[in-house]
């Protein structure tokens, strides 16, 4: 018997297709090379689940090479690594640490868990990160004061160098250490040297939203080898060496698992290529919204290289009466996250007492850019349509 097709299933219509919500575009989400799975294999095959571990070794080399330092501590977190700079520097209850201002919370935690007294520095325009001139004005009185701060943490925001030539400078002069929040700038370059690497210690972070990721971690690089030693020694419950457990001062928890230093290996691999993809989305938002006399874009000054891990515009208020806050929710609406610039930590309800060093002017050029800032998505694994869809959702408010 001969089977013929149902006239239904010839000639009926064909069912609507459905109505295809336009899917959500992410600021900056993880972004997999394929090769993960290997090392992570590796870490099994071997039962090496643990903190610490052939990954973990190697991966701090990697990354030492990379940004040409001479020692790296894979740690849980970026925030992880950051605390440990500041007690190996010997920071204690009472001590003063500058921080940049306009920055992640993360930055500036860890001088609260040593007890310590943040000191907030503005940002300047040209690269939106700690002001030079500021500093000086808060060394400057801090030596009048006869209390100079134990440390400084200046931030590279965005993937953009801070001033480092001129911010070092100043610190060297006191002779106060620097420590690099590097974060968001893992494959930026000031004067042809890796972001992170300035200071007497950098720190990365292989958190979720960053130009590479291990899920969560962290790295504290340094070129002082006896420093990272300590690094690994603190963050490994300072354990003495002897045959017993032995403890003569604090530690902590805060090793990098072997697991998640296996995906941080396949993702550093790819590096270079997460660096130019972030620069393309960045160069095709700077072209296709070059007509637009409202908007402007986070600046990358003469001699650095910025990674561009997110691509951030100013809406100029004199031209434009369309906030930041207004924008965001449009987009919202067309299913696109954009994100506010951090939020001036002097102006945070947490650190409400204390001090602040502006640029100059009457407004801190931190608030400012808070103010007239937005983030915009800038993952490498954006598809061209996808950017399409921001660029003409920002168009819609704008033209
Ligand atoms: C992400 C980030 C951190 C913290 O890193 P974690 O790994 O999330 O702890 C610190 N500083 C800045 C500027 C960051 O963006």
């Amino acid at each position: 018997m001969k089977i013929l097709p149902s006239a239904e299933s010839t000639f009926a219509a064909p069912s609507p297709a459905p109505i295809k919500e336009d899917s959500k575009i992410l600021l900056s989400s993880p972004h997999m090379t394929g090769n993960e799975m290997k090392y992570i294999e590796e870490a099994f095959r071997s039962n090496w689940i643990a903190p610490m571990g052939p990954n973990v070794d190697k991966f701090e080399k990697e990354l030492a090479n990379y940004t040409g330092v001479n020692a790296a501590a894979a740690l849980s977190s970026g925030t992880a690594a950051i605390h440990l700079a500041l007690q190996i520097i010997g920071v204690k209850p009472g001590d003063r640490v500058f921080c940049a201002s306009l920055t992640f919370i993360a930055s500036a935690n860890p001088i609260l868990y040593l007890g310590a007294e943040p000191v907030f520095i503005d940002s300047e325009e040209e690269t939106w990160n700690m002001s030079p001139r500021a500093l000086r004005r808060a060394f400057d009185d801090a030596l009048s004061e006869r209390k100079l701060p134990k440390a400084v943490i200046v931030v590279n925001l965005y993937g953009q160098s801070a001033k480092m030539d001129e911010l070092m400078a100043i610190c060297n002069e006191y002779r106060v250490p620097v420590i690099e929040d590097a974060a968001e700038s893992l494959g930026s370059r000031y004067k042809d040297k890796a972001s992170g690497s300035f200071g007497k210690f950098g720190i990365f972070s292989f958190n979720g939203n960053k130009i590479i990721t291990a899920s969560g971690g962290g790295m504290l690089v340094s070129n002082n080898e006896q420093a990272i030693q300590k690094a690994r020694f603190l963050s490994s419950q300072a354990k003495d060496d002897a045959p017993f457990y032995k403890h003569s001062e604090v530690g902590y928890n805060y090793r990098m698992s072997n697991v998640l230093a296996g995906i941080g290996r396949a993702q550093l691999e790819a590096i270079d290529d997460r660096v130019e993809a972030r620069r393309a989305v960045y160069k095709r938002y700077e072209e296709e919204l070059a007509d637009l006399p409202a908007v402007s874009f986070q600046p990358e000054i003469e001699g650095s290289f910025s990674n561009r891990w997110l691509t951030v515009m100013l809406l100029d208020p004199e031209v434009t009466r369309v906030t930041p806050h207004r924008l965001k929710r449009a987009l919202e609406s067309d299913n696109i996250e954009a994100r506010y610039v951090w939020k001036p930590l002097h102006t945070q309800k947490l650190f409400e007492t204390a001090k602040f060093y502006r640029h100059e002017g009457k407004v801190p050029v931190s608030e400012k850019l808070f103010k007239y800032g937005l983030c915009l998505p800038s993952g490498s694994n954006m598809t061209y349509d996808e950017q399409t869809r921001v660029i003409e959702g920002i168009r819609k408010m704008l033209v």
